[in-house]
């Protein structure tokens, strides 16, 4: 066989994820693996544990990572909470909204949409509606940062809402946790799961998650065991939690190792820092962008700094200028999802990827590959018709 080594090309990561994995953490993800019920790594897993609380500012003693991505920490935190029948209220204001409710189908629960534009952010009137029309609704599921649009929603009116209607309220975290102010316990927040790969500088393939004593509760009275058996959180509690551990399965050891890094990087910046960083340098790419006629297509008040739609202009490629960007920038930035395809690019600024000097090369290329196009439409223009 000739198959070589595969060495990734150069890239900056400057999409919706995965973002810039710093040195430090690579670095000790090629540390030597050890047993998962070495007491090493147990000591270990307890200080991820305690790191994690602090990224989610939570005292939860049921934070813990799930072995799988983020849809994974979603369909954990649905398939324990939700049992067959259950009405759950879901707002829909992207993509990643519309996953969660396909997973409360898939789930035997009656989903209650909530929608709002993409582009808009979830509007807590609207819910309140919603749950006053329904009742018995018991949870009320949302996304934080909406990653397909770069929308952030009100965690904390949104959770405000669903108890006064007696439900539980599930938090998509995934693309917030690290680049916005995030507080599980100050907003009430009964269920949250993350990602590793966004605002964490981590690579992909954990789901952080809390879950309050209101969420165990409600896991510890369900009729019947949840209908998965890899992502039962009670069996997945026996494994993480304190006092003797029980085998469940093998978690990814050396990936735990970059991700125990990761947050000790947050831990040593000061997570308000770190929000303050992503804001300041969303606003050194928002006024670099004016002068290329480029502009984010997100209401200034609810933009995410960590992820920035920005408009395609009328008459330029989305796909040209991104294979660009790629090809002789080696930056990646992301397309539109859904109904956004081909109206939007989405520049993440996330984690340790959110810097001045990546703000600064990605205009340079923008102004690189947008000047050409603009110059290659002029010259189609202006062609002699044959
Ligand atoms: C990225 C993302 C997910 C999914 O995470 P994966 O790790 O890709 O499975 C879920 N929700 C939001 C808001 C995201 O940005």
């Amino acid at each position: 066989m000739t198959i070589s080594a595969f060495n990734p090309p150069a890239r900056v990561l400057l999409g919706p994820g995965p973002s810039e994995v710093p040195a430090r953490v690579l670095l000790a993800m090629a540390k030597p693996t050890i047993g998962h019920m070495d007491p090493a790594f147990i000591g270990m897993m307890e200080e991820v544990k305690t790191l994690l609380q602090y990224a989610f500012q939570t005292t939860n003693a049921a934070t813990l990572p799930i072995s799988a991505p983020g849809s994974a920490g979603m369909e954990a935190c649905l398939a324990n909470l939700i049992e067959p029948g259950d009405k759950v209220a879901v707002c829909r204001n992207g993509v990643f909204g519309g996953r969660m409710g396909d997973i409360v189908e898939r789930l035997g629960g009656v989903p209650l949409w909530v929608d709002n534009a993409f582009g808009e952010a979830v509007d807590p009137d609207k819910l309140a509606d919603a749950l006053k029309k329904t009742r018995d609704v018991r949870l009320v599921a949302f996304v934080h940062a909406e990653t397909s649009t770069g929308v952030l929603s009100d965690a904390r009116a949104i959770a405000e809402v669903a108890h006064r209607f007696g439900a539980l309220v599930l938090a998509d975290t995934v693309t917030a946790i690290g680049g916005v102010p995030l507080y599980v316990d100050k907003w009430e927040l009964d269920v949250a799961y993350a990602g590793t790969q966004k605002c964490l500088s981590c690579p992909p393939g954990l789901a952080p998650l809390t879950l309050s004593e209101r969420a165990l509760h409600r896991i510890r009275n369900r009729r019947d065991k949840p209908r998965t058996w890899f992502l039962d959180l009670s069996l997945l509690l026996g494994y993480w939690g304190t006092g003797k551990r029980v085998y469940h399965h093998t978690a990814p050891i050396n990936l735990l190792y970059g991700l125990h890094e990761a947050l000790r990087m947050l831990e040593e910046e000061g997570i308000e820092n770190a929000w303050q960083r992503h804001r300041r340098i969303h606003e050194a790419l928002v006024v670099g962008l004016e002068p290329l006629g480029l502009g984010i297509s997100v209401a200034p008040d609810i933009r995410l700094p960590q992820l920035n739609s920005v408009s395609i202009p009328a008459g330029v490629d989305d796909a040209q200028v991104r294979a660009r960007l790629l090809e002789e920038w080696g930056i990646e930035i992301g397309g539109g999802l859904g109904e956004l395809a081909g109206r939007i690019w989405r520049i993440g600024l996330m984690g340790q990827g959110s810097n001045i000097r990546n703000v600064t090369l990605c205009l340079d290329a923008l102004k690189v590959a947008l000047g050409t196009a603009l110059i290659e439409k002029d010259l189609d223009a202006k062609a002699v018709p044959t």
